[in-house]
């Protein structure tokens, strides 16, 4: 028996190395000024997928939405083991919130198709929403479990995994498919060295055609060969443009977007003063009398 599982991971500025040049004027992020990293949490969602594959039997398709250098988070989930890639990549994506993205995503999904399982992070450590996730089981129509920190029994009919609450845990069973948010509860595996050879040759056909281009190469029919040729060795990442998707121009990018983002504002955090107290009775007894008077006590 083997299942379908398909991963949204997403490729996110590194939150750790913010600049100056973050953000742009109309407050959406400005990516091209920051280093991008795979999102972390969107790493357990793949191992979690890659260990029901271990256990089960499985197909993983990852896929993102983004920029055509968001094909690096897929390639990286190719040497991870990831079976196949699909990058969702069009300008008219472009400034999408919450809303826009689930919605993109669930054209993708269906694309994809026939699928068991949709696993998701919890959250992306930029938007920090943790809002796509339970919005794309909503626009398919699917159960979700999300706070995932294990699947404890898969089968052909139902899912039963362990979610976080606060103070504990939850269990829950939902009939497949079913789509899931994963927290940072497992080790991502590292990188498969024989996986990284093969797949560093893993190409989108706009990342092949540029190659081409960069190396003065213009045969078309040579370009069409070479496409063929990775197509035959699981080496192609599907390219998708939202008319691929069959998505509604009107719900997605800004133009499907009611959020706006208004003001963007630098917080900048100062120590506040500090004060020495005497570790004796009279300098407790003082701070004592201190915190009475101004009501932070009684
Ligand atoms: C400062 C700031 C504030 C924002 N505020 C809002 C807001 O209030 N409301 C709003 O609607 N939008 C907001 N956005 C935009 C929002 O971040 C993006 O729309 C983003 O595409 C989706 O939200 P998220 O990053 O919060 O994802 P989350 O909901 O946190 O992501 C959860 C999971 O969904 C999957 N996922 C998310 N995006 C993708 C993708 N592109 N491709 C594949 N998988 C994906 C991943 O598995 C991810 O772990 C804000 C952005 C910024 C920078």
């Amino acid at each position: 028996m083997s299942y379908k599982i398909i991963v949204f991971v997403k490729q996110v500025p590194d939150t750790q190395n913010i600049t100056g040049e973050a953000m742009k004027p109309d407050g959406t992020v400005n990516r091209a000024a920051l280093p991008a990293i795979f999102n972390p949490e969107d790493l357990n969602a793949l191992e979690l997928a890659l260990q029901l594959k271990d256990r089960y039997g499985a197909k993983v398709v990852v896929g993102t939405m983004g920029p055509p250098n968001a094909a690096e988070v897929l390639r990286e989930s190719l040497y991870r083991g990831a079976d196949e890639a699909v990058l969702l990549t069009d300008r008219a994506f472009a400034g999408a919130d919450t809303l826009a993205t689930s919605y993109a995503l669930s054209c993708c999904a269906k694309k994809i198709g026939d699928f068991d399982l949709i696993l998701c992070g919890r959250q992306a450590i930029d938007g920090d929403t943790a809002q796509v996730g339970p919005q794309l089981a909503e626009k398919l129509n699917l159960p979700q479990i999300s706070y995932v920190q294990e699947v404890l029994e898969l089968d052909k009919r139902h899912v039963k995994a362990r979610r976080e609450i606060d103070g504990g845990y939850e269990i829950l069973e939902v009939k497949l498919p079913a789509l899931m948010t994963v927290i940072n509860a497992n080790e991502p595996r590292p990188q498969n060295g024989r996986r990284l050879m093969k797949y560093k040759k893993a190409r989108t056909a706009s990342e092949l055609a540029k190659d081409h281009a960069n190396a003065n190469y213009t045969d078309a029919e040579a370009l069409a060969a070479e496409q063929e040729n990775l197509a035959e060795r699981g080496l192609m990442i599907y390219e998708w443009t939202a008319a691929d998707a069959k998505a509604d121009p009107e719900r997605i990018g800004l133009k499907g977007s009611p959020t706006k983002v208004k003001n963007i504002q630098n917080v900048i955090l100062k120590a506040s003063e500090s004060k020495m107290i005497d570790p004796t009775a009279q300098g407790i007894s003082q701070l004592m009398h201190e915190l009475i008077s101004d009501h932070t006590l009684g």
